[in-house]
């Protein structure tokens, strides 16, 4: 039964039954979990009559999921909200109704602040706590006022959501799966542990269910999403435990699921399943994002990261051995405090030892709340400057040396969608790099050879290889 609009003059509680149809507009922000977020976020309030619409202007409800890992953060959600107040202030006079939600880490970190701040924000929400928006969209619908969520709930959301729908990527051919969330490890400078909470784990059978209903609805390539994905240790089908290797072993076994990856690895919880995972399973592409952060054990120790340069080297070379190919990726901070130039000399000369295919670099931002924060030794915003780009000159080299490493080999590459000039298509090597080429539309889906003839900054073009190549041969 639909419920009539009470005297104030909101609009009506949507029927599930016979769900109104409502837009709704998203804009995330942030790593992959926040994509995969947004995309279970859709999903739950499908029900309601909520389909995504690509602006905010004629949206029924507006969700910014935020991220809140380095600063000015909460800046743009507020410069953002700014702007979306007029919008709202106009459906309003049009006598139309926009909900606008503030979801992600900021929403946990500042949920009160936000309403102070934005009166006109209607729901603020943590990231334990989207499996139960249609219960918040219900509540500001019958009573209007703001509703705040930003507990860490006895129950798992998991548990609450309903079947993820289409993958959310590349035309559904590759898609995020969520398996394991939150942090213990309590990193100096880092604020996942305050807002995603403790480490908790899915079970292997629902992650196994969600991968079976995602390669049957297209997926071809599945990325494992965790702040710290390889501390894995989901209930296992048999009463047991899995770690992230066997949990990698049972997906490869869904047909029709030809490449496996997993973001974000802690260089602690990288144990010998997973590791023969590499050797073993043909499915697990040869390219493993695995931040240090540091070259310099003062500064790793500082940091509470509990492993030293030796210990990663030492992980390197045993993944290397099991799987020869692998291109490596990482995470790195400069100018955490009491970072010395020698300190950041050390982590030149790991970079320098390690090579990298591609990598991420930041400057320390210092988050309120956390250890690193109220340190002493402090660095210079122009010191961090200094030390970024030449940590970035270093990367940037490592990464053009590898993707011109590649040029005059042949790599299999998985077509995700049309290129950007006609006539073209675009997919994506085992190692990550976009690859553009000359080729037919029908082939988008499928993995084919290619032949890479130059390389660039990001990406590599090719041509169709003609000669039979087995699906997923690395290159030589
Ligand atoms: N769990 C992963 C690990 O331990 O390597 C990292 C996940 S964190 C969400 C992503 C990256 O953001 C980190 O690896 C780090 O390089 C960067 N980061 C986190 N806090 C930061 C801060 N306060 N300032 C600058 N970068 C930060
Ligand atoms: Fe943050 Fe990663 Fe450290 Fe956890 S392990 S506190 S997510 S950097």
């Amino acid at each position: 039964m639909r419920q009539s609009s009470p005297d104030h003059g909101l609009p009506p509680l949507p029927d599930p039954a016979t769900p109104t149809p409502r837009r709704l507009h998203m804009i995330t922000w942030g790593c992959q979990m926040n994509v995969y977020d947004s995309a279970r976020m859709a999903d739950v309030l499908a029900p309601l009559g909520y389909a995504p619409t690509p602006s905010p202007d004629e949206a029924d409800m507006v969700i910014l999921n935020t991220c809140h890992i380095r600063d000015r953060a909460a800046e743009k959600v507020f410069s953002e909200l700014g702007r979306l107040r007029g919008l709202k202030a106009g459906r309003a006079a049009a006598g139309q109704r926009m909900i606008l939600a503030v979801a992600g880490c900021v929403a946990q970190a500042e949920g009160a602040e936000i309403l102070a701040r934005a009166p006109f924000v209607d729901i603020v929400l943590g990231p334990q706590t989207y499996h139960r928006l249609p219960e918040m969209v219900a509540r500001v619908a019958r009573a209007g006022g703001a509703v705040i969520d930003t507990s860490f709930p006895a129950e798992q959301k998991f548990d609450f959501l309903p079947e993820a729908a289409a993958p959310q990527t590349a035309g559904g051919l590759t898609a995020f799966l969520t398996v394991q969330e939150g942090c213990d490890k309590f990193c100096s400078f880092c604020v996942v542990p305050y807002t995603r909470g403790a480490e908790a784990s899915r079970p292997a059978a629902s992650v196994l269910a969600e991968a079976r209903r995602l390669v049957g609805s297209g997926a071809r390539e599945i990325t494992l999403l965790g702040q710290n994905v390889n501390a894995y240790h989901g209930d296992a089908p048999d009463g047991g435990t899995w770690g992230l290797g066997r949990l990698i072993r049972e997906l490869a076994e869904i047909g029709g699921l030809a490449r496996i990856r997993y973001t974000t690895s802690h260089p602690r919880d990288m144990d010998a399943e997973l590791i023969e995972a590499h050797a073993k399973v043909p499915a697990l592409m040869p390219f493993l994002h695995l931040p240090v952060q540091s070259g310099s054990d003062r500064i790793l120790s500082a940091m509470n990261r509990r492993h030293t340069v030796a210990d990663y080297l030492a992980l390197i070379d045993q993944l290397r051995a099991a799987r020869p190919d692998l291109a490596l990726s990482s995470d790195f901070i400069v100018g955490h405090p009491g970072e010395t130039a020698a300190d950041f000399e050390a982590t030149l000369d790991l970079v320098r030892r390690v090579g990298f295919a591609q990598a991420f670099s930041f400057k320390y931002s210092p988050r309120p709340g956390t250890p690193a924060a109220g340190a002493g030794g402090q660095v210079a915003e122009a010191e961090k400057d200094a030390r970024l780009q030449a940590l970035q000159a270093l990367l940037r080299a490592q990464q053009a040396a590898f993707n011109e490493s590649c040029t005059g080999r042949d790599l299999p590459v998985l077509f995700t969608g049309p290129g950007r000039h006609p006539g073209q298509i675009a997919g994506r090597s085992p190692y990550l790099q976009p690859v553009h080429l000359a080729g037919p539309a029908t082939l988008i889906g499928r993995i084919a050879p290619v032949h890479i003839t130059a390389a660039h900054t990001n990406s590599l073009t090719g041509t169709m290889h003609t000669a039979p190549m087995p699906e997923e041969r690395a290159c030589a």
